[in-house]
């Protein structure tokens, strides 16, 4: 696209302010407006991408169909906007770097001295607007991660800077702010905004809106005010106070005419009256339950629910459509014993064992399988949970009690999960997974197949580990089947035990597709069990 606006949307003050659910918030309005948008996130880490990352560091690894392995952010990005994202969306600056070296070795910049200003600032604009160039959208959001100040994010301040000055009127910033409640005056402070939004003129940036958070209501005179100190128009100081649910913010801006505002100052107009009907909806039943249920989520990053994100908004998006509020309990796996099992376990209506790596808290998980499939109690298994419940079920029912996965056991006598064959010759760590979507097949009657009500569909994967086939016929036999096949490798996707209530263990990670507009139909289905008597 010619002419595709660009909005960058830059934090002040302290990091966890929300940019990311802003720039949903605003996308989503945009996009309600009838205009083709997305929402990039510039990551300034040197890893080259999240994926090897300890989620205590960063929280979830979130996957694309394109098998990129990206910023928790992008699942808001999806579950706002209802589409996907790719590689595109999610830049950190070790793969500027590595974008710009490889350059440099090809030989590409012929004999010239390599230098962060203009080439690493020149691939920083590079990846921004492939987005407009390539993937044609109407509308970038660019992101960029951190704080206004920080030493790593100053050539992303520096590419900002001048792209707003290559295409006059068709880039915006918005900064984002805390103005802190001081409660012992009883007053809201605006002096670090106005600081942080100084660091930002230092380095050649006026923005053109800000949003203030804040815990108490911003009065037009403290708007008076910041407009004033950071030559900002007063109608665009904008108040961000906190809400019970993020999905509540798209409506909020929307009253506080965030999205009006950034029309009229890109000089463009919406194509439609703002269809927020559907958004509106999901919001009224999300918060007018009828009911409740209880899902324990089993896994062992528990002090970090940032660690689950998707999985624990993708419940949010299932208890909406069975208007039932979901309470859902993170279990450690570490610490779930014989001993406390039925203390932990015993109230619930539901269980979920997490996706994760290596042998901490294994055997937690599988003690949580064998609960859940010996009480019926309904049970969803996320790809290392569908390993568990293989491996409970190899171990308790097939009676293959030293049954594993080779991740945990390198000389278990039954290898019941094993690694795939192409991934044995495999020595470095990052990008080598299997990553992205693939498609599955269902199997008719099945559980997994009524609930997706098709005969295919494609998900998202993140493992190195595989259902062995070797054992395939000793599971069907025992009464554990396989529902869902990838047709081009054969591999087992879903297990399911037909004689239980509702339990299903799933390969890849069907959170990543949950959205407000469609929920993901697993969830609904493994709630619409939690629920039923
Ligand atoms: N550790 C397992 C594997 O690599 C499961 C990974 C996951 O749960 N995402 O196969």
């Amino acid at each position: 696209m010619a002419n595709t606006r660009y909005i960058f949307v830059t934090g002040g003050v302290t990091s966890s302010l929300g940019k990311g659910i802003i720039s949903a918030s605003l996308a989503k309005l945009l996009q309600a407006g009838g205009h083709n948008v997305t929402i990039q996130k510039l990551d300034p880490y040197l890893n080259i991408d999240p994926g090897t990352l300890n989620p205590y560091e960063h929280g979830e690894c979130y996957v694309t169909n394109d098998g990129a392995e990206t910023d928790l952010d992008l699942g808001h990005y999806e579950r706002f906007l209802n589409i996907p994202t790719s590689q595109a969306n999610n830049i950190t600056t070790g793969r500027i770097y590595q974008n710009v070296i490889n350059k440099e070795r090809r030989g590409d910049f012929l004999g010239k001295t390599v230098q962060v200003i203009p080439h690493i600032t020149d691939e920083i604009k590079r990846c921004v607007k492939l987005l407009g160039t390539k993937h044609k959208f109407d509308i970038v959001i660019t992101e960029i991660g951190g704080t206004v100040g920080d030493i790593e994010s100053l050539p992303y301040i520096e590419a900002v800077r001048q792209l707003k000055w290559e295409m006059p009127g068709r880039v915006l910033v918005i900064h984002l702010t805390l103005v802190p409640y001081l409660s012992a005056t009883g007053e809201l402070k605006t002096k670090p905004t106005q600081h942080s939004v100084k660091m930002l003129l230092e380095a050649g940036v006026q923005p053109d809106i800000l949003v203030l958070r804040a815990e108490k209501r911003i009065t037009n005179d403290i708007k008076k005010k910041v407009a004033l100190f950071c030559n900002v128009e007063i109608d665009s100081v904008i108040e961000s106070r906190d809400v019970s649910t993020i999905y509540e913010v798209p409506i909020l801006m929307h009253e506080e005419k965030l999205d009006e505002i950034v029309l009229r100052k890109l000089k463009i107009q919406a194509k439609q009256k703002p269809q927020l009907k559907p958004w509106q909806d999901f919001l009224k039943k999300l918060k007018n339950p009828k009911k409740q249920v209880n899902i324990g989520l089993v896994g062992k990053y528990v002090e970090l629910a940032d660690a689950y994100k998707s999985i624990i908004e993708s419940f949010i998006h299932a208890g909406s459509v069975n208007e039932c509020k979901v309470n859902v309990t993170l279990i450690h796996s570490e610490t779930l014993t014989e001993s406390v099992m039925l203390e932990k376990l015993s109230k619930l209506n539901g269980i979920v064992v997490a996706p994760g790596f290596g042998h901490r808290g294994i055997d937690g998980k599988i003690l949580a399988v064998k609960y859940a499939r010996e009480n019926n109690i309904p049970f969803l298994g996320i790809c290392l949970g569908m390993q568990c419940a293989v491996i409970e079920f190899a171990r308790n029912v097939l009676g293959f009690t030293d049954a594993h996965s080779t991740e945990m056991s390198r000389t278990t006598e039954h290898p019941v999960i094993d690694l795939m064959e192409e991934q044995k010759d495999i020595t470095e760590k990052g990008g080598t997974m299997r990553l992205g979507a693939y498609p599955c097949n269902l199997i008719k009657g099945t559980k997994a197949q009524k609930a997706y009500q098709k005969s295919s569909i494609q998900e998202r994967h993140r493992h190195r580990y595989e259902f062995n086939n070797a054992y395939l016929q000793d599971f069907q036999k025992a009464g554990m089947i396989v529902s869902g096949i990838n047709p081009d490798m054969n591999l087992v996707e879903i297990v399911e035990i037909p004689t239980h209530k509702w339990f299903v263990g799933v390969q890849f990670h069907p959170e990543y597709r949950s959205t407000v507009e469609s929920p993901h139909p697993l969830f609904v289905e493994f709630i619409k069990a939690a629920l039923s008597k």
